[in-house]
């Protein structure tokens, strides 16, 4: 029958029955093997078959294994262990032992089982390697003293140190096999990596047992280079299979009479204890060690794929990416300037960035600098015209944000930086477009009337604004009616060329509309205006425009100027205006005349 086939609850029994059947030999073999003057077992391996088999199950189905486990621990303390009352209390506690340390774990850190971060290695040793033994070895000492008269600071110490160590070396192999990542392990690993593992591993059999098979030489520390070489290569496996390899050499070996502990003065208790301590030492180094190292790999791994995605970001965008120092300095720049700017990023490096931007712009990148490193949260844009290598200057818009240190301080800033000069173009002919009348190309009657009030606010006081004049054609309709509209615009774009010239440059001239026009003659008083007025009014009357029937069109115009004054409403000095000119119609046209 196909295994993940079978009946869950046939899976969970068989599951519980291989974990009571495995706790039996090790409860038995190291009660046998390491119990010294009828006292407790030194070496304790059964708890961690326990604690691994609870680790690695859901807590529903902790009461089933636990069921199951207790009857073996019972009968291999009767057959092996103490006589007499101790064997009902003793296997009751080691199990409990296993099962209290299953449960805080799970409590300390959820994910507990695969010994991959220091937090999680710090938390199993000392649940594990401390708390929970320290705690069983109380109530068993107190057992086996009463039971059979032995120190019970002796029987503590035996019971700690020998379950502290079984569960903290045996504990993590099992599990890991147990959650099948030994054989994912073993499954992922290619054929040199497998290769190397077992060099390694050989190489800790061997140091082991040039260490542990003679005892002539204390070579304790040989397994050390072999362990620490297979942990750096292999991680928390190459950690855990060379202490189970050390363990498995070291432990019979000195229990046989071999090994430097044997250059102890002591019985076979002491030199046990002593090597438990040499254990003990090792998981403690080597754990740790290789959790930390599999955080700095993740880490490494993290970086370098932030990093390849970076080159690609970075390589594909057409947008600049670049960072500054606090002090402007370009730190980096992406290689997309070049394309862009025509400078090599190795030409903009160290350079002070703000040198390209034009003088015009500067200040507002500055200020949107220094609010985004004054407030690293937030994102500020600015929009500036840089100097490329060819000498043309261009739009960027660029995003920038504050760069920060591990600390927290702020080093300088990053900005991604994209080229608008089309996004600006399109603005500025919308704009001019917006403003201006098509048949003329003057300015139109909203640009008029946006520009006059800030030339009415302008200046100190201390001369004279200038005049508005406003203009309108003479019997316009009569031209329109005779030679046709088209040519009644050929009139007017030729007025609007004599109004062009008659002005000087910088005096807004505008088409308000229909055959009205208007001009601001700047700093000009009333007469000196008039003058000016009196200069288009005969140009216009001189002028010539030729039909298609090579007809001759003659037009005049009349005009009303009025002083502009400071502080006075915009529509009040063309109201002004309007009047004097309804006068010079009145009057007869063909003429200028100035309000009253
Ligand atoms: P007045 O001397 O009193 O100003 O007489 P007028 O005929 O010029 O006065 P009115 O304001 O009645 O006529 C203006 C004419 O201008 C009416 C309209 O047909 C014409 N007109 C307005 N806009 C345009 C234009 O864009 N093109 C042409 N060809 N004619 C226009
Ligand atoms: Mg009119
Ligand atoms: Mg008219």
């Amino acid at each position: 029958m196909d295994r993940s086939a079978a009946h869950p609850g046939f899976r969970h029994f068989r599951e519980a029955a291989l974990t009571s059947i495995a706790y039996f030999p090790c409860a038995a073999a190291t009660l046998i093997l390491t119990r010294f003057d009828g006292g407790v077992a030194i070496v304790w391996l059964a708890s961690s078959v326990l604690f691994a088999a609870l680790c690695a199950r859901p807590r529903r189905r902790w009461t089933g294994i636990v069921l199951l486990c207790l009857p073996t621990a019972m009968l291999a303390s009767h057959l092996f262990g103490m006589r007499g009352w101790a064997s009902i209390p003793l296997p009751l506690i080691c199990v409990a032992e296993a099962v209290f340390a299953a449960w805080l774990i799970k409590r300390a850190y959820p994910r507990f089982g695969r010994f991959q971060s220091v937090p999680e290695v710090g938390w199993f040793l000392a649940i594990g390697g401390f708390a929970v033994p320290a705690t069983t070895a109380l109530l068993a000492a107190w057992c086996v003293h009463q039971a059979r008269g032995i120190s019970f600071g002796i029987a503590w110490r035996d019971w700690y140190a020998g379950h502290a160590l079984g569960l903290v070396a045996f504990a993590p192999p099992m599990l890991l096999t147990l959650r099948g990542q030994t054989r994912q392990w073993i499954a992922t690993a290619g054929s040199s990596r497998m290769r190397e593992a077992l060099v390694l591993i050989g190489l800790v059999a061997a140091a082991s047992l040039a260490a542990f098979g003679q005892e002539r030489i204390p070579l304790v520390i040989l397994p050390f280079m072999p362990m620490i070489a297979a942990t750096l290569r292999l991680g928390r496996f190459g950690a855990i299979v060379s202490i189970v390899v050390l363990l498995a050499i070291a432990l019979p070996l000195s229990i046989a009479g071999h090994g430097p502990t044997m250059l102890l003065r002591g019985d076979i208790a002491v030199r046990l204890q002593v090597l438990q301590v040499y254990f003990a030492s090792i998981v403690l180094i080597l754990l740790p060690l290789a959790a930390e190292l599999r955080t700095r790999r993740r880490l490494f791994e993290r970086m370098n794929a932030a990093e390849a995605l970076h080159r690609v970001v970075l390589d594909r965008t057409s947008d600049i990416i670049i960072r500054l120092g606090v002090d402007g300095t370009l730190r980096y720049a992406s290689p997309s300037t070049e394309r862009v700017w025509g400078y090599r990023p190795d030409e903009l490096t160290g350079r002070i960035m703000f040198h390209l931007v034009s003088a015009e712009d500067l200040p507002a990148v500055l200020e949107a600098r220094r609010r985004v490193l004054a407030s690293p949260d937030e994102t500020a844009i600015a929009e500036y015209r840089v100097l490329c290598k060819d000498g043309d200057w261009i739009w960027m818009e660029s995003h920038m944000r504050a760069v920060l240190d591990e600390k927290g301080a702020v080093i300088g800033n990053v900005s991604i930086v994209r080229e608008v000069t089309g996004r600006r173009k399109l603005m500025e002919d919308l704009t001019h477009q917006a403003m201006t009348d098509p048949l003329t190309g003057l300015y139109n009657r909203r640009a008029f009337e946006e520009a006059l009030p800030a030339l009415l606010a302008s200046g100190d006081g201390s001369e004279a604004l200038g005049c508005v004049a406003v203009f309108d054609l003479d019997h316009f309709k009569r031209i329109n009616d005779r030679f046709g509209h088209a040519c009644g615009d050929l009139v007017l774009q030729r007025f609007a060329d004599v109004l062009r010239a008659s002005v000087r440059e910088g005096d807004l001239v505008s088409r308000l509309g229909g055959e009205e026009f208007a001009v601001v003659l700047g700093g000009m008083g009333p007469e000196q205006a008039r003058l000016v007025c009196e200069r288009i009014r005969k140009r216009t009357e001189r002028a010539e425009v030729h039909d298609r029937a090579d007809g001759i069109i003659h037009v005049t115009v009349s005009a009303g100027i009025a002083p502009l004054a400071r502080g006075q409403g915009d529509d009040e000095a063309l109201r002004n205006a309007d009047l004097a000119l309804y006068r010079a119609k009145n009057a007869g046209r063909n003429r200028s005349e100035l309000a009253a």
